[in-house]
């Protein structure tokens, strides 16, 4: 059975991405399009659409997310510390409807976001 959205084929390796970690729960990729020196996304292997449609059930897989997102941090060496985001909804800036978290780093991040 194909899978139903952009991240769920790269999660199912059906699309090619460049995969940088991986575990039973999360896959870690880098971003096709990198705002900073370091852009991986963090996506949860099976599909939720954004923060908002996480359910309590899901605390497990959030966490094990962002257990990913310090591997990923380490892995690429930012040791001057990153920045994490994920883009909820329209007004949150959110194009791709599988959750996913941003992994910044590489240079200094300036704040508040646009
Ligand atoms: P959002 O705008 O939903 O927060 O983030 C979606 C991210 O996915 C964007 O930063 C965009 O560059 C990235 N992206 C979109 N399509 C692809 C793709 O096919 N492969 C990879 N590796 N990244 C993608
Ligand atoms: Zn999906």
């Amino acid at each position: 059975m194909s899978a139903p959205c952009l991240f769920c084929k790269i999660a199912a390796k059906e699309i090619p991405a460049g995969i940088v970690y991986e575990d039973q729960d999360v896959v870690a990729f880098r971003d096709l399009n990198p705002q900073a020196p370091t852009h991986v996304l963090v996506i949860p292997k099976r599909h939720i659409g954004s923060l908002d449609d996480a359910e309590p059930a899901d605390g497990a897989l959030l966490g094990a997310m962002m257990l990913a997102v310090k591997k990923v941090a380490s892995a690429a060496g930012l040791t001057g510390g990153h920045r994490v985001v994920t883009n909820n909804g329209p007004d949150g800036g959110q194009s791709v409807a599988h959750l996913h978290f941003h992994v910044l780093g590489g240079r200094p991040m300036a704040w508040p976001p646009g």
